[in-house]
């Protein structure tokens, strides 16, 4: 197996927590502590793999394709990586800012912008392979959204295509206004608030959620 530094993981032991309950959220909580003394959990390009793979937008063959791609290009591999984080961090901000006023900044539209052109002009509506004849409308036959391959420039496609795709159909959707920021404000994680009353405060009860209440439990001694 072919592997270099970037495809390697930066912390093995990490794992990748996905209580956003949403793809493009899910991707803007890959850095710990936002709100406070951030800690950078997409060091390398395989970092980014192995996250795509945990969140289940990349088979474990397409994960090892990607990887191997990778180790033969290294330098794609590093500016692919930032691109991705670039993304993700005007992505987070875009996503924080249309939920709370709808309104977000030029600068960051832009950049999440020019990734949605870049995704979207390799798209293409087909016919699919298998037809369903199923009378529910679940399984009506319906046409399948395909991106064409970039070729090697773009190593990071088949993670950030999802990706932009799941952020366009947040953003421009009613789920929008359910999106909230962990009221743990060192966490400052953005979720999706699908609970019926609407209440929900923390991206994770076990771990925000109970730092809170130690915390109140102490103040209150
Ligand atoms: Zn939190």
């Amino acid at each position: 197996m072919v592997t270099s530094e970037s495809t390697l993981r930066s912390e093995p032991d990490y794992t990748f927590d996905f209580c956003g309950g949403q793809l493009a959220i899910d991707f803007t909580n890959t850095v710990g502590s936002r709100g406070g003394a951030p800690e950078e959990h997409l060091r390398t390009f395989g970092d980014l793999v192995a996250w795509a793979e945990a969140r289940g937008i990349l088979p474990r063959a397409g994960a090892a394709r990607l990887r191997r791609a990778a180790a033969g290009r290294p330098a794609a591999a590093r500016a692919a990586l930032g691109r991705a984080l670039e993304l993700r961090e005007a992505l987070y901000r875009v996503i924080e800012a249309a939920a709370a006023t709808g309104r977000p900044a030029p600068a960051d539209l832009a950049i999440v912008n020019a990734q949605v052109r870049e995704t979207f002009s390799r798209m293409r509506l087909s016919g699919r392979r298998t037809r369903s004849v199923s009378e529910n409308c679940e399984h009506a036959p319906r046409l399948e959204l395909t991106t064409e391959d970039a070729g090697t420039e773009y190593v990071a496609d088949p993670i950030l295509t999802p990706v932009v795709r799941a952020a366009v159909e947040l953003l421009t959707s009613a789920d929008i206004a359910r999106v909230r920021t962990c009221a743990d404000l060192s966490c400052a994680w953005l979720f999706l608030d699908t609970t019926r009353s609407r209440t929900r405060r923390w991206c994770d009860m076990k771990s925000c959620g109970n730092r809170s209440k130690v915390r109140r439990f102490r103040g209150a001694r």
